[in-house]
Formats: C-alpha cells, structure tokens, sequence
C-alpha cells in the first residue's frame, strides 16, 4: 500500500484523508518536516493560496514542501493547491504569491470570480483519460472561488475542462465593467506522467472518488518506476 500525505497547514485536508483511505491508500496528514519521512505522494489541498503560502514560510514548511516536489514525487494539487503548483499566476494579488513551480502550467486565481461565484458543473473529461475516471466523459465538479488554467506547457496533458463564465474582474481579459462576462471552455485539470496531477475543482467534495482512485494510481506506477531496475520513469 503507498503512502500519501496531505498537507494539513490550511483548508480542506479532511475530506482527502478519508476519499483516500476508501482508495486504499494509507493516508497522514503532513503538518512538520518529519511528516514527509516515508511518504510515496503528497496532497496540496484547496483553500487559500496565500494563507496557505504565509503558514508554510513561518512554519519553516516551505522548503520542505518544495523539496518534496522538486523530487519529483507524485504530487497533487486542488483549487489553491493548483495555484501553489503553477510556474505562474494571475489573478487578484497574484504577485504576490509564492509559488513552488512544480509544474509548467500558468493559473489565474480566481478566473470563476469570488465567492458568490462558487457553483457546480460537469466537467468534461478528455477521450483519453476517462478510462482511469471510472468510464466517464463528464463527471460534477465543486468550484469554490475557483482557479482556472490560462495554459499548459509541453508535456502536460489537459485532463479535463468545463464550460463557464469568466467572472474575475482583475484579469487582462475582463474587460470594462464589474461583472464582465465571458463563456467558454476552460481547462480545469491537467497532469504530468505519474507525478502531477491539479484539480481546480474540489474532488474531496464530489459523491464519486474517481479523481482520488486517479491519483493513487499514479502514486503506485510512480512507485513501481522507480522500484523497476535502472529506475524507469513512468510516462
Ligand atoms: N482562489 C483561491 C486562492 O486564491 C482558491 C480557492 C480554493 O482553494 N477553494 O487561493
């Protein structure tokens, strides 16, 4: 059985432990720098990227998360988890956020706008990742204050999208008044190999573990990679 951490400083780590657990994996929350000895994958759940960010640098957390996923563990982030993944961030006081750069894609923080603008919708599954969804080619999606990705880089696979409005009110592309806005289809998931996943919704919030079975198979290839001789990466 692998063992996935979750990071447990801010936000919605519970719900994860338990979708987890239900998966089969061992799951701990990761609150000091001994919580990552012994663990195959980490969760970077939602919440709030900054608080979640602020917490991490005056606990002496971040570099020990940023070590995790620079050593290229599986690693998944939800909602604020994916802004703390990305190499770049728009959105509302996106400078100044840190990020850890663990993958090559660029958020924007609030692309759905703020709070009254959470809802749900089904997310549109890319033909070549439903097989590991359970079979679906949409599945319901929870977006609180959601993020969205503007764009991937090379290597990174879009995974899902859904069709919505564009209701932040900071970004380049909200033109004019209060409450532009736009529909179209945005990505909303996105992975790399085995040791990437982000998820601008909330998995741990659906009925359907899907997304959780997901990643705990991609925690095991990755571990099966690195356990095959001459360490063969998973792709
Ligand atoms: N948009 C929020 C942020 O900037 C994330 C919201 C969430 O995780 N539910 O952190």
């Amino acid at each position: 059985r692998c063992v996935i951490g979750v990071l447990a400083l801010q936000g919605a780590f519970l719900e994860h432990l338990t979708y987890l657990r239900a998966c089969g994996a061992q799951a701990r929350e990761v609150r000091t720098a001994k919580d990552f000895d012994g663990i195959d994958g980490l969760v970077i759940p939602g919440g709030e990227s900054t608080a979640m960010a602020l917490v991490a640098a005056r606990t002496g957390m971040w570099a020990h998360i940023q070590k995790f996923v620079d050593s290229d563990k599986p690693v998944w982030g939800t909602c604020a988890g994916m802004i703390l993944l990305a190499t770049e961030a728009e959105g509302a006081k996106a400078g100044g956020q840190s990020l850890l750069k663990g993958l090559d894609i660029c958020v924007h923080r609030n692309y759905f706008g703020s709070q009254v603008h959470s809802f749900e919708a089904a997310v549109k599954v890319r033909p070549e990742f439903q097989e590991r969804l359970g079979g679906a080619a949409e599945l319901p999606g929870v977006f609180i204050r959601a993020p969205a990705l503007l764009s991937v880089g090379d290597g990174v696979d879009v995974v899902a999208t859904v069709v919505a409005e564009r209701r932040d009110v900071h970004g380049a592309a909200a033109e004019g008044a209060e409450g532009s806005v736009a529909t179209s289809e945005v990505i909303v998931a996105a992975a790399r190999g085995a040791t990437r996943l982000v998820t601008a919704f909330h998995p741990e919030l659906a009925a359907s573990k899907v997304w959780h079975e997901l990643f705990v198979t991609m925690v095991e290839a990755s571990m099966a990679g690195a356990a095959a001789p001459g360490g063969v990466t998973t792709a």
